[in-house]
Parts: structure tokens; C-alpha cells; sequence
């Protein structure tokens, strides 16, 4: 049987990113990719926005990692000439009552060490932007966006630079834990067999199914899987009066249905929340009715007939409809016992914005998973 002695299993951005750390740091790589290319599940299905670390539990690893993460993103996209913009993002409160919680944002935010958020009243709102109702907002300077496959290709550049090797076409189907490493059985275009020392399963969606399928792994530390898809409407016809992201006050489950820009100025709105129970990102054009009474509350003026199906993305959620947001699950050897093996579940967003520093945590992670 081969041996090598790191698999990454799937090349979405966090596991480009993990292959990426682990190469550069001198070790063997490879990259293990189910599907015919980087980034084709919800590495390329997202709202590209480089998130400022704004809602998330003080001291949860998606909170350290978002926050550092961006720094470290925009560092790098600025050093290699990738695609970005730090255009900055507004909260719109378009109640009094939602008005109240912008409070409890801000400081939440500040407690995550992000301090540059501002309220603003609604006249300031509108004269940053014209087009927007609201009773007033909360700007954040340094929510951005980024062009996320030029990002995965410089990651995947890098890797491979330093040596890392990539398959595709190449799912890992299951394995075996031993004592001399994992055994992987690796199916697709050319099965085969193959020995490492550590495996990072950053299969996304599939990691819980990929983790029930390694012999060794006690099947009661493997969450269950659900799925909550988030579909997007794009503009057509008309221009997206906005230069700034507009994001209302979040709603279980997500962020709410906010306004993203990409880096040519086309506007899409989205992702709203629709629990699934199968993979399907077909985008049901009747969603458009609750898109519009969503958007009109802080952007009246949008004409009718201006909405057209996008596409969608899925949140690889590990915790059902109604639970409490869950933080990112990085599980080493503390975790399930398993020696060199390390399984990322959960990695919804801000998982884009996070991989540069959740790669260098996994790598901590897999010198604790020895
Ligand atoms: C609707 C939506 C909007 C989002 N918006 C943002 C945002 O604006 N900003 C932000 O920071 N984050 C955002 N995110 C989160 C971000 O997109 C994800 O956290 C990130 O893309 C996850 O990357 P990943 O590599 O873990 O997963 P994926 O991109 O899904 O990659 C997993 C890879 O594993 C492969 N694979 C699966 N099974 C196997 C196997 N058995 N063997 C080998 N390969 C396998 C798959 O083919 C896939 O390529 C959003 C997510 C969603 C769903």
C-alpha cells in the first residue's frame, strides 16, 4: 500500500488553506478532491464578503478565527494582487425595535475585538446612502469583499509551490484507523489504497458522512448533519443604488436577507434560510414574494419584476432548525481519540473569511493529534 504522510480530503477554501499551512510548514501533502476541481460546493457558493467578526460568541473559535482571519486575508490578497475591496458594510435597523439591538451588536462586536463599528442616525445613513430607509444603522468600516476563486487559486498555487500534490476526481470512500496510520480506500476515476499518518477531512458537507466512514472513529463524537440552503436573487434591469453592503438585523439562522455587491458592482440578495433535507440548489422562483417584502423594508423604491432567481449555497449545519448558533468544530486527538486524524464539522460562515487562521489552528491541532 502507498503511504504519504498528510491526506487533506476535499479542496474547498479550507482545505486549500489547511494543504497550503501543512506544505509550507514541510510536510508531504495530498490533496484529495471528490469532485473535477477546486471550490465547486460552498466555497463557491457563497456571498464572498470578507466578514468583520461582528455576531459571533466572544472567544468561540469562529470568532478568533474570523477576526484574525480577515486580517490575514486582506494582507494576502493585497500582497498577491487578488481581486478585493474593503467597500464596508451598514446594519440597517428599520424598526425602533430592531434600532435597539444595534446596541448589543456593537458591543458584542467590541468584544470581539473588533471597535472600528459606528452607529449612525438615519439622516447619516442616508447620506452615505441615498436609497436606503431606515431608523438607523450601524456602519462596519471593515466588512469587505473578496473574489473567492482567485483566492482558492493563489492558495492552491501555494501549496503546490511548496510541494503539495492534488488529485481529483478522487473521494475518499472510507478507511481504517491502525496503529501505523490511517488506511484510506480512495474511490473515482482511480481507486486505490493508501496509508498517512494524518488526515484532515475538510470534506464540508460530507465531513460527518466521511468521518462515520473511517473504521476506528467512535461514532458518537460525529454530529449529525443538517442542511440549511441559502438562496440568492440577483437584479436585472436595474442598477443597485448602493455602494456599501446593506445587511438588516440578523434572524435565526442567518444573517438575514442582505444586499452583497461582487467586485463588478452586480448586486445579489441572499442567502435566506430554507431547512433541506438533500443537497438540491436549484432556486425555487416563488422564494421571490418574501425577497421583496424583505428588501422593501429598507429599500422601498425596488421595482417589481426586478428579481431574478440566482443560485444557492448550503450551511453544513451540525445542529437542527431552532438550536443555538454552533461554533466550528476543529476535533483532534482530545476530542475522539483517534491519532492523527482531525475532522472540521461545521464550517459554515464565516468559514471564507476564517480559512487562512483556521488552518494555522487545524495545524496546532494536528501536532496535539500525533
Ligand atoms: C449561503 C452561504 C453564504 C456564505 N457566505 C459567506 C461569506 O460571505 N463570507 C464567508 O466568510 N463565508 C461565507 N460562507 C461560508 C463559506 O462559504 C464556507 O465556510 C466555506 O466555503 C467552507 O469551505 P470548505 O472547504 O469547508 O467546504 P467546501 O467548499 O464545501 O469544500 C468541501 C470539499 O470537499 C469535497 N469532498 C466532499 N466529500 C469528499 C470526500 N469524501 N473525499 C474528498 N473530497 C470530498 C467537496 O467536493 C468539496 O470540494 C457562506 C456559506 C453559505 C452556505
Amino acid at each position: 500500500m502507498e503511504s504519504v504522510e498528510c491526506v487533506v480530503a476535499g479542496a474547498g477554501v479550507v482545505g486549500l488553506a489547511v494543504a497550503r499551512a501543512l506544505a509550507l510548514a514541510g510536510r508531504e501533502v495530498l490533496v484529495l478532491e471528490a469532485a473535477e476541481g477546486i471550490g465547486t460546493e460552498t466555497s463557491s457558493r457563497n456571498s464572498e464578503v470578507i466578514h468583520a467578526g461582528i455576531y459571533y460568541a466572544p472567544g468561540s473559535l469562529m470568532a478568533r478565527t474570523c477576526v484574525a482571519g480577515k486580517r490575514m486575508l486582506y494582507a494576502y490578497c493585497a500582497e498577491r494582487g487578488i481581486p478585493h475591496r474593503n467597500c464596508g458594510k451598514l446594519i440597517v435597523a428599520t424598526s425602533e425595535e430592531e434600532a435597539g439591538r444595534l446596541e448589543a451588536i456593537r458591543a458584542r462586536a467590541a468584544a470581539n475585538g473588533v471597535d472600528d463599528l459606528r452607529l449612525t442616525a438615519a439622516a447619516e445613513a442616508r447620506a452615505m446612502e441615498p436609497a436606503l430607509r431606515c431608523t438607523a444603522a450601524l456602519l462596519s468600516p471593515s466588512t469587505g469583499i473578496v473574489d473567492s476563486h482567485a483566492f482558492m487559486l493563489a492558495l492552491q498555487g501555494d501549496a503546490e509551490g511548496a510541494g503539495a500534490v492534488f488529485a481529483f476526481r478522487a473521494p475518499v470512500e472510507g478507511g481504517r484507523v491502525g496503529e501505523d496510520g490511517i488506511a484510506l480506500r480512495v474511490g473515482g476515476t482511480e481507486p486505490m489504497a493508501l496509508r498517512c499518518r494524518l488526515l484532515v477531512n475538510c470534506a464540508g458537507l460530507h465531513a460527518p458522512r466521511l468521518a462515520r466512514a473511517l473504521e476506528g472513529m467512535p461514532a458518537a463524537q460525529v454530529p449529525r448533519e443538517y442542511f440549511a440552503k441559502g438562496n440568492y436573487f440577483t437584479l436585472s434591469g436595474v442598477r443597485a443604488p448602493f455602494s456599501r453592503l446593506i445587511y438588516p438585523v440578523p434572524v435565526p439562522g442567518g444573517l438575514g436577507t442582505h444586499l452583497t455587491l461582487d467586485l463588478a458592482g452586480q448586486a445579489r440578495f441572499g442567502p435566506d434560510v430554507e431547512w433541506v433535507e438533500r443537497l438540491d440548489y436549484a432556486v425555487d422562483p416563488r422564494r421571490a414574494e418574501s425577497f421583496y417584502a424583505a428588501i422593501r423594508r429598507w429599500w422601498p423604491e425596488l421595482p417589481d419584476g426586478a428579481l431574478q432567481p440566482g443560485y444557492a449555497g448550503i450551511r453544513p449545519k451540525i445542529v437542527p432548525p431552532g438550536a443555538p448558533p454552533q461554533d466550528f468544530v476543529v476535533q483532534g486527538r482530545a476530542a475522539h481519540g483517534v491519532p492523527g486524524l482531525v475532522n472540521l464539522f461545521g464550517i459554515e460562515s464565516p468559514g471564507l473569511t476564517a480559512s487562512l487562521a483556521l488552518a494555522e489552528h487545524v495545524l496546532r491541532v494536528a501536532a496535539a493529534a500525533r
